[in-house]
């Protein structure tokens, strides 16, 4: 199984407020800059629904855009311009937080930013961008006990799948922090896929993914999508 290169993205805008938020946080121009250099490649975005339907192979011209944490500014701008150029994402929501805001980095001294509400979540959902799992509360599930980290996620899982009426197979993990056990965990509750940044042991279940940040220009895009990192990911993650 050879995954798609993947990009973490969180909050898309040009609001002050996002400042706080570098590098997890890029300009308008920033998501331009990676939406147009995929166009002009010719790079087919996936979501994993359209990606487990297709065989695809190490030389398929594939992305995927995750966005961790379903901000509610990204409506604004960020899903409105995926939708013109007929791209797909997937949003990873943290359902405790639904209708809140960032309470674990405002906890840091970071600023507030609101999260999306439920009929916000259903509307992107029902545009035909697919939704995963972000734990429950916003926590690193490598401190919680697996009793904990499995409330966690079915509870989450639960809540979604009701709300959206579909069911939810992919997950990402808080602060990309993977816990010990998580293939049985993911496993035991239902999950397909399991998003981390990264881990050693990368597999379905711990998806290595990369960061785009503002600095990342044409050059840095050519080798984060590069054969050769796709290769060099054939070879060590393992494949099951
Ligand atoms: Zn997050």
């Amino acid at each position: 199984m050879t995954f798609p290169p993947i990009a973490m993205l969180h909050h898309i805008g040009d609001d002050a407020v996002l400042d706080d938020h570098k590098p997890y946080s890029i300009t308008r121009s920033s998501f331009i800059r990676l939406l147009d250099y995929i166009e002009r490649n010719g790079i087919e975005t996936k979501d994993f629904s359209s990606w487990t339907a297709q065989s695809s192979s190490i030389f398929s011209k594939q992305i995927m855009l995750t966005i961790d944490d379903c901000y509610r500014h990204l409506l604004d701008f960020a899903i409105p311009e995926l939708q013109r150029r007929k791209m797909r994402a997937i949003l990873y929501m943290p359902t405790a937080h639904m209708g809140g805001n960032n309470s674990w980095d405002v906890e840091q001294g970071k600023s507030s930013v609101e999260i999306m509400n439920e009929s916000e979540l259903k509307d992107v959902a029902a545009a035909g961008f697919e939704i995963g799992v972000h734990a429950h509360n916003h926590v690193p599930l490598d401190e919680l006990s697996t009793e904990e980290i499995h409330k966690e996620l079915h509870t989450s899982k639960d809540i979604l799948e009701k709300l959206l009426g579909t069911s939810v197979k992919t997950m990402a993990y808080p602060f990309g922090r993977v816990p010990e056990n998580y293939g049985s965990i993911l496993k035991a509750n239902g999950f397909d896929f399991g998003l981390g940044i990264y881990h050693p042991k990368g597999d379905r279940y711990a998806i290595r993914r990369f960061i785009y940040h503002d600095g990342d220009q044409e050059k840095h895009l050519n080798s984060k999508l590069s054969l050769s990192y796709r290769v060099y990911r054939q070879l060590t993650d393992r494949n099951k």
